[in-house]
């Protein structure tokens, strides 16, 4: 090797240092993906995300490509999984189970194309037939069926050797015991992935952590994890799907040509087969379909990480083969990571409008999930404690479609020696106020109320805003200065203030203080449920303002409700209803509103239903399936016209549930707690008899 040119372009005279570091990195790659390797695929407990994986994995990859007497055969690049668990019986694959090399943009999607059609002597131009399928995110299995009778069932483990987990496949609904139909070869071999959906994923861990138990990373572990329990019953009590996706063993019989069809020929035979599956013409197809389907991702029932696309003629998938760890025929396009790992720099502590101290880290800027990620909301210390967090831990960030960037878990064996424990403040950041945290809370709280200069602007950039009082021109920026020249205390000052001290300030001048000043007064107009909105109450939000408005009317029927009485009203619950008796039990809070009403903020009171014309005032119902003349938003409306509360879920306190077809849960949940039921046709007689008129 002494005389080739240099790993990375260099020149001769540092030939072999490079080759030495190479030899360096490689080595260290095999030792890191090995130990990931097993802790994935055999302990089901991965301590870094995929895409930190993956880029390991190419690095090894491209220098192996580079200086190929580097490649070894136990080299993770030439393996599939890593060695089966020895508590299982293990089984021998008589064709071996393989992986699937991967690609991550267009331009190697459009790469893999060219390479099959030129494998295939092909022209550029041709258009290869693919079939098209979601990635699942599960876990890879082999069923063998003699007879049509399922009689062994077993994982890929290393590709070549498997566990055999035949009890705990047996209890996988999806999976057929004996395939229905007929004309199935004698010997049949069925892969697919067995998986967890999103739904029976979310259960399973919400249960885990009221048990105190660990929950699992991810919906894949999840699946892993299940389907290797010793105790088939434990498996069998884990939300599992099957769905088949390719061939292996076909003896004493044959089956259709392409893998579309063989396919669509299991579904016949009882197999659950991807709803989302297709057949493309062409790269193109297959870019159109992956556009499609990332799409489409979030609201799937199950996770994907990819799609996967494979020459669908079983004819020109033997021509190509596969190499050592994959076959040349099949692709899986990876979908962009959903988690990446950075580093977190330090933790801050933020005072919300209702005094919530929220730890919000700060972290080393990362792409992830599209967009560049650098703080993150940490919640609250609880949540601070689950994770085990200390400032200078190397973290794994996930952003999935919309939600909100969390951090997932901390990488243990990365934590510097410097790292730093994360405390809450003994007062607030703020205004040096207590912080208080009551029992059962998970929140701690400033207890500065609107002394707090934080809870103060939030309050102020809360009353301002266009869907309570709508002051044109009071934005953030100038509520900020305002507090901090303490020129506002109260809300009411807001109404106080003067055209030249306005003027004065920074970037005003006398035209924008007037304009100011004018948008003021107009905003004093307003409506009975943007004033409640405004104020700022715990949990009373637009909706539920409103709500307030229509059952009281006047803010002195309001102030003088019960709890029992504001729990009547739609939306509200126990919590809320006496959230807002404290709110006007509370003097200084009864002394800003009658202060904003000296200063001139008036609305006209609703008018209000006399309870007479409310016949089903105290009742809640809930509406469920589908109703055939009109829709549940029609149904619910004129349930509210004559007084009742319509809910989303049922309880005990449920009086009545109308059930349309299609009525799943909620219908089982009321006849087990003996909730009366009455179907369309009996709901319609019922509005009718109390002055409905429906035609
Ligand atoms: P893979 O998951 O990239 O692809 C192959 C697998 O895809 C198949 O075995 C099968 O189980 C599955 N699959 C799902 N839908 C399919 C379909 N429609 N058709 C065919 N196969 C389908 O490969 P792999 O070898 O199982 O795992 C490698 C990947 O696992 C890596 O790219 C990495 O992302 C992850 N990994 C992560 C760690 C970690 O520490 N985080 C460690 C090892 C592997």
């Amino acid at each position: 090797m002494s005389e080739q040119i240099g790993l990375f372009g260099e020149s001769n005279d540092s030939h072999s240092d490079i080759a030495q570091n190479a030899m360096k990195r490689v080595q260290e790659l095999h030792q890191l993906l090995h130990k990931y390797n097993h802790q994935y695929y055999v302990l089901d407990d991965p301590t870094v995300p995929d895409s930190e994986y993956d880029s390991l994995f190419h690095e090894l990859k491209a220098l192996e490509a580079e200086t190929p007497e580097f490649v070894t055969a136990d080299s993770p690049t030439q393996r599939v999984g890593d060695k089966p668990l020895s508590e299982f019986k293990s089984v021998t694959h008589e064709m071996p189970m393989l992986s699937l090399d991967n690609v991550f943009n267009e331009e190697e999607m459009r790469a893999f194309d060219l390479k099959i059609k030129k494998l295939l002597g092909l022209q550029d131009s041709a258009k290869v037939e693919y079939a098209c399928e979601p990635k699942l995110d599960g876990i890879a299995a082999s069923l063998l069926y003699e007879n049509g009778v399922l009689v062994r069932g077993a994982t890929r483990g290393d590709g070549s050797r498997g566990e055999d987990i035949t009890m705990n496949l047996r209890t996988v609904p999806s999976i057929p015991l004996r395939l229905t139909g007929s004309g199935f070869p004698a010997r049949l071999e069925v892969r697919g992935e067995v998986y967890m959906p999103k739904r029976g994923f979310e259960k399973l861990n919400e249960n885990a952590l009221a048990a105190g138990e660990k929950a699992f990373v991810n919906p894949r572990n999840a699946a892993a994890g299940s389907l290797r329990q010793l105790d088939p019953k434990l498996t069998a009590k884990r939300p599992l799907e099957f769905c088949c996706y390719s061939v292996g063993i076909v003896e004493g019989g044959s089956l259709p040509d392409s893998h579309f069809e063989v396919l669509n020929q299991f579904k016949e035979w009882g197999f659950l087969t991807n709803a989302e599956m297709r057949c493309v013409k062409g790269v193109d197809g297959c870019i159109e379909y992956y556009e499609a389907l990332s799409e489409k991702r979030d609201s799937l029932q199950y996770e994907i990480d990819g799609i996967v696309f494979k020459v669908n003629a079983f004819e020109l998938q033997d021509r190509l083969g596969f190499v050592s760890r994959a076959p040349r025929w099949a692709i899986a396009h990876k979908f962009p990571a959903q988690e990446k790992i950075t580093i977190l720099q330090d933790v801050e502590f933020q005072v919300g409008r209702t005094g919530a101290i929220t730890p919000v880290g700060r972290l080393d800027p990362v792409f992830v999930g599209g967009v560049t990620v650098s703080n993150v909301t940490l919640h609250n210390m609880d949540e601070v404690h689950r994770l085990g967090l200390m400032i200078g831990d190397s973290v794994v960030v996930r952003r999935a479609g919309d939600v909100i960037p969390q951090v997932v878990k901390i990488v243990e064996d990365r934590r510097p020696d410097s790292a730093k424990s994360v405390v809450m403040p003994a007062v607030c950041p703020v205004c040096s106020s207590d912080i208080e945290r009551t029992e059962g809370e998970a929140v701690a709280r400033c207890t500065g109320g609107l002394v707090c200069a934080a809870q103060r602007k939030e309050a102020f950039v809360h009353f301002a805003s266009r869907k309570a009082m709508d002051i044109d021109g009071l934005g953030e920026k100038l509520i900020n200065v305002l507090v901090e020249k303490d020129m506002v205390t109260r809300l009411a000052d807001i109404f106080r203030l003067e055209s030249s001290a306005l003027a004065a300030l920074d970037r005003m001048g006398e035209k924008s203080a007037e304009k100011l000043l004018k948008s003021l007064e107009n905003s004093k107009e307003t409506t009975f449920a943007r004033f409640l909105y405004s104020l700022g109450i715990r949990e009373v939000g637009e909706a539920t303002a409103q709500n307030l408005a229509n059952a009281f009317g006047n803010l002195d029927n309001l102030i003088a409700a019960s709890e029992e009485r504001l729990n009547e009203v739609e939306d509200i619950g126990p919590i809320v209803a006496a959230y807002i008796v404290h709110f006007f039990a509370n003097g200084s809070n009864r002394d800003a509103v009658s202060d904003l009403v000296a200063q001139g903020v008036h609305w006209k009171d609703v008018e209000v239903a006399d309870p007479e014309d409310l016949p089903l005032l105290g009742f809640t119902y809930v509406l469920t399936g589908t109703l055939e003349t009109m829709s549940r938003g029609d149904g619910k409306e004129m349930l509210q016209r004559l007084g009742a509360k319509v809910a989303g879920s049922v309880s005990k306190k449920t009086s009545c549930v109308v059930a349309g077809p299609g009525a799943g849960s909620k219908l089982a949940k009321a006849e087990e707690l003996g909730v009366d039921v009455i179907d369309e046709a009996a709901f319609i007689l019922f509005l009718k008899g109390h002055g409905i008129n429906l035609d």
